[in-house]
């Protein structure tokens, strides 16, 4: 078993593509506020490719992408009640004591 370091020099092992934990999720949650790419990070050498030749576990990447998805399914504070309509448009009837 090799343990490496996550990449990001944190000092966790890393876990998955060369991130540990925590740092992978917050990589997945930068690419999928768009802040970033994976092609970045990889680019980067923040994260190993995703297919490293003969170890490429089709498994592995579809439980991430499941995962990314079920995260930006979460409900976030951004599903707040939509703000009321205020009442400020009501009509301007003729007020009786105008001319
Ligand atoms: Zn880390």
């Amino acid at each position: 078993m090799s343990e490496m370091a996550c990449l990001t020099g944190c000092g966790e092992k890393a876990k998955t593509r060369g991130l540990c934990a925590c740092c992978y999720s917050t990589a997945r949650c930068r690419v999928n506020s768009k802040l970033t790419t994976w092609k970045e990070l990889e680019a980067l050498g923040l994260i190993l490719p995703s297919t490293r030749g003969a170890t490429n576990k089709p498994l592995d990447e579809a439980l991430e992408a499941k995962r990314a998805k079920k995260d930006e399914a979460s409900p976030a504070e951004d599903q707040a009640a939509p703000e009321q309509p205020e009442a400020e448009e009501a009509p301007v009837t003729a007020v009786p004591w105008e001319r």
